[in-house]
């Protein structure tokens, strides 16, 4: 797509910080960081959102990540792992090309969970069950 800036770093017109790179999967360092190597994994042909990737593709992404926190994990010695997904405004998505956040975590790193942890109740919890069980 011509005016993303995702599928031009994957064209190379806009420069990146490879990570790695496979048949259907790019990896580069997201250039505002959370922590120390947040890297970025996109699908090479643009996709949206979660919403508009066939499984295939969302699945491409998904072993990329994997691979990704991985090699993090393993040559940046860190704790833990976060990946993240973001699809649409709502859901805090601002580059509209499908991509996994995948971010090195270190034991008290001062990152925060983006929502605040309460109970629900036993009845909201039953009613959206009801709601979404398949
Ligand atoms: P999201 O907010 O989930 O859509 O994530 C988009 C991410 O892309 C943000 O974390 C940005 O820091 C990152 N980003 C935007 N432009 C670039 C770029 N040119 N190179 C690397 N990362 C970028
Ligand atoms: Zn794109």
């Amino acid at each position: 797509m011509s005016d993303c800036i995702f599928c031009k770093i994957v064209d190379g017109s806009i420069p990146s910080y490879k990570i790695l790179e496979n048949e259907n999967c790019y990896a580069f360092l997201d250039i505002f960081p959370a922590n120390r190597g947040h890297t970025l994994v996109i699908p090479k042909k643009h996709v949206k959102d979660v919403h508009e990737a066939d499984a295939a593709t969302y699945a491409h992404v998904a072993s990329t990540a994997k691979e990704v926190a991985d090699l993090l994990a393993a040559k940046l010695g860190s704790d833990g792992t976060t990946i993240f997904q973001m699809s649409r405004e709502a859901g805090w998505q601002t580059v509209f090309h499908l991509h996994m956040h995948v971010i090195p975590r270190w034991d008290n790193d001062g990152l925060h969970k983006p929502w605040d942890i309460a109970p629900a109740s036993e009845e909201s919890l039953i009613d959206v069950a009801q709601q979404i069980t398949k």
